[in-house]
């Protein structure tokens, strides 16, 4: 039998599209009316192969939406000074309304002290502890870019999260814990498991919505998803044929859940979508103050 059919695939790639054109509608009323461009500086130090694409597909998605990017390659030997001065001078600088550096940065680098250094009014990344404590506390400014666009892709299913029961596999920083935080702040009553959990698959057996952010490729296995649960896959592990796979087995999960996002073309996506998202409310939060 075809099951292909009645597996719904939630297409992060197209909504992305979406919201990116939207942005771009958004940002040429900013140049006409306001005569703002939207600014993204985007620092990277060293040359590890993936953070160069990151920036590379980072940078290119902003020119797409007219915004404008400012990229800053440093070496791998950058002292930690020497990023935190340019830090300053990106803080200060008015073309500017986004500051992200990706991370990870080199070992001798401090990144929460590179990511306190940046102003929280352009930290478009939500990684500075005041906008963390900002999204704690029911009131977010800046929010963590994946799990916003997780929460893009949730609303697009229908499901009414009020009530409902929601496990989130993974405590991390910037997925899992502002994940929660999310859920929360939408009235569901959210679990996290992680890598000390006891009986993990028993945890996950009740929920409604399923948010993998683990890093071990086919993790979530079939029988742990209850019939009809939405399963949102943050992964991206590298197989050793060079394929990309996800957290969760998509193979067996399809067949149980009610909507599931494949990878790639699933949350992936969407991250980059709300960085934009992001540095354009950033935009407007400075013509707002003007
Ligand atoms: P991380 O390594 O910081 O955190 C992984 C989490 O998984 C930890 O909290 C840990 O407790 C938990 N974990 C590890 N082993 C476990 C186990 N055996 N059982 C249960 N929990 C376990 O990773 P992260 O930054 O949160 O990223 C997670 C995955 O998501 C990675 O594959 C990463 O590449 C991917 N990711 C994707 C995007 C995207 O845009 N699609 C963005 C960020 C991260």
């Amino acid at each position: 039998m075809d099951t292909t059919e009645t597996i719904n695939i939630i297409d992060g790639k197209a909504r992305a599209l979406e919201v990116r054109e939207a942005l771009k509608i958004e940002v040429d009323k900013l140049k006409a009316e306001d005569k703002i461009t939207p600014g993204l500086a985007v620092v990277l130090v060293g040359e590890d192969p993936a953070s160069a694409v990151y920036v590379r597909n980072k940078s290119k998605a902003c020119e797409k939406a007219g915004i404008e990017s400012f990229k800053h390659t440093l070496s791998a030997e950058t002292a930690e000074d020497e990023l935190l001065a340019l830090i300053d001078e990106l803080n200060k600088d008015s073309r500017i309304d986004g500051i992200l550096v990706q991370l990870p940065l080199p070992g001798h680098i401090d990144e929460d002290k590179v990511i306190e250094a940046i102003t929280p009014e352009k930290d478009v990344d939500g990684f500075h502890p005041f906008n963390v404590g900002k999204l704690m506390t029911g009131k977010p400014v800046f929010e963590s870019c994946t799990p916003l666009g997780i929460m893009d892709l949730i609303a697009s299913t229908g499901i009414e999260l009020k009530g409902k029961d929601a496990v989130v596999i993974g405590r991390s920083n910037i997925v899992g814990k502002p994940m929660a935080m999310m859920l929360l702040a939408e009235h569901a009553t959210v679990t996290i498991v992680h890598s000390r959990t006891q009986n993990l698959p028993e945890k996950v057996r009740g929920a409604d919505v399923i948010v993998a952010a683990v890093g071990i490729a086919n993790f979530v296995k079939g029988d742990w998803v209850k019939e009809g649960a939405v399963v949102i896959d943050v992964g991206i592990n590298r197989l050793d044929d060079g394929t990309l796979t996800g957290d969760v087995d998509f193979a067996e999960v399809s067949q149980k859940a009610s909507a599931i996002t494949p990878v790639p073309g699933g949350v992936g996506p969407m991250t980059i979508a709300m960085l934009l998202k992001n540095t354009v409310k950033s935009a407007k939060r400075r013509i707002a103050k003007k």
